[in-house]
Parts: structure tokens; sequence; C-alpha cells
């Protein structure tokens, strides 16, 4: 067996996956949370034993050799496993990156240069590396980025019609988000359709807490939802997606708001929790099986936003292959779905009742039987998929049985 421990380290929690890229499976499933407050949390499992631990962990570092105490405590022994690298989420990679690469002091240095354009992800996961690098030195670290998969996105769907120094002097372009995801999701539905990628035009929604579509054609996209940051686009948990940016000018000139707070709003209190209260679609139906008129339009707006880029893409596209739900509400919700693709009959879309059902746990086909357009729900594995990305950059004759240190 051969693994890659793979790790995505947010502002304050840290989630990893020990994986077997070849296998397909994870062999240890962890996750930190509230680092820096009194009382943090650890749950490791493993082989159907899950072990938690509360107990104050004070940073990052800390939280790491906490991690690896845990593989050490509880198993599996990472030497033994096989571990061949460590693969890293890295939300923004800019224009630098088109795809994974091995850390050096380069990347380093470029993915430090790109913490404005990413405040909340990027020096988090920059944390994790150097953490993970001084703890496990013996084996390649890869960082894979969020973005890679779209930057080489048409000029004309990666710039946005703004002053052109302006936006190159700061950068100010669509990099998208969630590029891990969206490329996973549409090579599956290309194995699952037993279809060359290569001749597929496809569309893939990611609907989860964060939400974006892509347009995929032969495999490379040609257009995303997210943009300059991941706020843009669809209607999402918390994010207003998109919205008329005059709205952050009359906030600021007439209601007192700073920049911050129009930030905070935009982000955190809009979105499905703005107009209803909560972010979490299941309580949202609760509430319109309750009879809640705001939750209803919730609903509606959600879905109305979801079948604007879906006729928009497949627009973009010239036509359209595969639509392809997928991440917690794309994996589980029916309704959603349905809604999603109502009165698209005229594009080839129609998804069959029966079919639809909640909780796709497998990837799987819910249009009707040769309808022009395949519609599917794929679950998304963004860990597996960074584990294989870093894998591919891993040397032969350092694959399996190289050991870990610390
Ligand atoms: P994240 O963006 O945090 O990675 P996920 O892809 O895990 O999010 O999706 C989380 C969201 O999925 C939840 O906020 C909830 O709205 C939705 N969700 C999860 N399970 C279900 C379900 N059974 N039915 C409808 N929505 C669900």
């Amino acid at each position: 067996m051969s693994t890659v421990l793979v790790i995505n380290s947010g502002s304050s929690s840290i989630k990893y996956q020990l994986v077997d890229p070849g296998a397909g499976t994870a062999v240890a499933v962890g996750l930190i949370e509230r680092i820096g407050e009194s009382q943090s949390h650890i749950v490791h499992r493993t082989d159907g034993h899950t072990e938690e631990r509360r107990l104050p962990i004070a940073d990052h570092g800390e939280g790491l050799r906490r991690l690896l105490a845990m593989f050490d405590a509880v198993g599996p022994d990472l030497t033994a496993a096989g571990i061949c690298a460590v693969g890293h989420r890295v939300v923004m990679g800019g224009r630098h990156y088109d795809g994974p690469v091995v850390v050096d002091q380069e990347v380093l240095d470029r993915i430090t240069e790109l913490c404005p354009l990413a405040p909340l992800h990027n020096p988090a996961n920059l944390k994790g590396i150097q953490v993970g690098l001084a703890l496990l030195p013996d084996v390649p670290h890869v960082a894979v980025f969020d973005t890679a998969f779209f930057r080489n996105l048409p000029a004309a769907a990666a710039t946005y019609a703004l002053d052109r120094e302006v936006a190159e002097k700061y950068a100010v372009r669509r990099y998208g988000a969630h590029g891990t995801s969206h490329q996973y999701v549409s090579a599956k539905a290309a194995e699952v359709l037993g279809r060359d990628l290569a001749d597929l035009r496809q569309i893939v929604l990611h609907l989860g807490n964060g939400a974006s579509a892509s347009a995929v054609a032969g495999g490379a996209a040609v257009d995303t939802s997210m943009g300059f940051t991941p706020l843009e686009g669809l209607v999402m948990g918390t994010r207003t997606g998109d919205i008329d940016p005059a709205v952050a000018f009359h906030l600021e000139r007439n209601a007192g708001m700073s920049v911050d707070d129009i930030d905070t709003l935009f982000n955190k209190r809009s979105g499905l929790k703005g107009l209803t209260g909560e972010n979490d679609l299941r309580l949202v139906h609760k509430m319109v099986a309750d009879g809640d008129d705001a939750a209803r339009l919730a609903l509606e707006i959600y879905t109305r936003r979801l079948r604007k880029y879906i006729g928009g893409y497949a627009a973009v596209l010239g036509g359209l292959d595969a639509l392809t739900f997928t991440a917690g509400v794309g994996e589980n919700d029916a309704t959603v779905r349905a809604g999603a693709v109502e009165g698209l009959e005229f594009l080839g879309i129609r998804i069959d009742p029966d079919r639809n059902t909640d909780r796709i746990k497998e990837p799987t086909v819910i249009s009707p039987d040769g309808a022009p357009v395949a519609v599917l729900v794929v679950p998304t594995n963004e860990e597996l998929a960074i584990a294989q990305q870093a894998a591919s950059l891993v040397p032969a004759e350092a694959g399996a049985g190289r050991p870990a240190a610390g």
C-alpha cells in the first residue's frame, strides 16, 4: 500500500485524511476543531474505531503534532501505511499554478504573496504546510490549489470589464474556486457515462454550503461562477452570490457600514441564512413545509439562480451533454435538483423523478434513458483528488514504504 496524508488547514481547524490513492479509499479520517480556543476537539477515525480528545491546542503546530500523535496512538502507523507524500489543499494559486506542485521555498513565497487575494484561507493553508514540512521532512509535500482547474479559463471568461490598468496592478480577475472538485467530478461523470472526456460539454454544480457552477469543454474549464473570490455566482448558505456592487457603495454611504461590515454581511449573513435565518437547506425545507413564505421565496431565488447559470453555460458551451450535481446539497437534495432543471426541457434537460431520490451515495444517472442531456449525481471527493494529484508527483522510487519522520 502507498498512502498520502491529505491536510486541509483552515483558520481554526485542520481536516485530514490518510488516503490510499490507488484503491480510492480513506484509511483514516480526522478533524481538529477550535484551535486556539480554551477547549479544542480532535476526532480520529480508522478501521471502524473513533477516538476523541478534548484539550487545549494553542496553534496549528501543536495541532499537527497532536494529529501525528493520534496516528502513533490509535494507528495506522504512517510508515507501515507507506506514506509517500503529504497533499495540502491551498485555496489561492493565483496566476502561478494550473496543477499540483511539490512545495519548495519558491512555492512557499508565492503562497505568501497571494495572501492578500485570499486573506482568510491562504495564511492558514501556509501554516499547515510549514508545520507539516517541519514534522514530516522526509516525504514530499504537494500543494493542490482550488484555483488550478480555472487557471487557464479563456481570457473572455476570466477578465472583468474593469479599467485594465487597475485590474492588472491589483491582480483583479476571475480565479474561481472548488476547482479540485469540479475537475474530479467532471472526469468521473465521463467515466460513469462511458464517454471520452474530450468529447463532452459539461456543467458541474457543486452545491455545498459554498456553491459554484462550472462549464467544462473536453475536460477543460471554460467558465465558472466564483470570481475574484468565492463570493460571486450562485446563492450560497451564507453568501449573496451575484449582487450589484453598488449595494456596497449604498450601504457604506447611507447605512454607516464599514467595508469590513459589508464584507461580513455579504459573506456571512446573506444567502439562505440572510433570507431565512438558516443556512442549512434541510431546515429551509422544513420552514417551507411549515408554510413560511420567506423560506419558499429563498428556495425560488436559489433554484432560479441555478437555472440562469445552466442556461448561460449551455450557451457558452454551444450545447450540453452532461449536467452533474455534487456536494452536500447536490448529492442529497432531490427538491433542489428538480427545481434547478424545471422548465429546461427545451435544452434537452430532464430528470426521471423515480431516479431523483434524496441521498445519492454512488455516481448515478438521474435523467431518463435516451435523454439528450445526461443528468447525474456524482459524490465529490476532494481528499481523494488531492491524494491522487499529490501521488502523481511522487517519483516512482519514492513510492510505498518510504519512512515518515517524527
Ligand atoms: P461545505 O461547503 O461546508 O463543504 P458540504 O458540501 O458538506 O459543504 O454541504 C453542506 C450543506 O449540504 C449543508 O449546509 C446543507 O445545506 C446541505 N445538506 C447536507 N445534507 C443534506 C440533505 N440531506 N438534504 C439537503 N441538504 C443537505
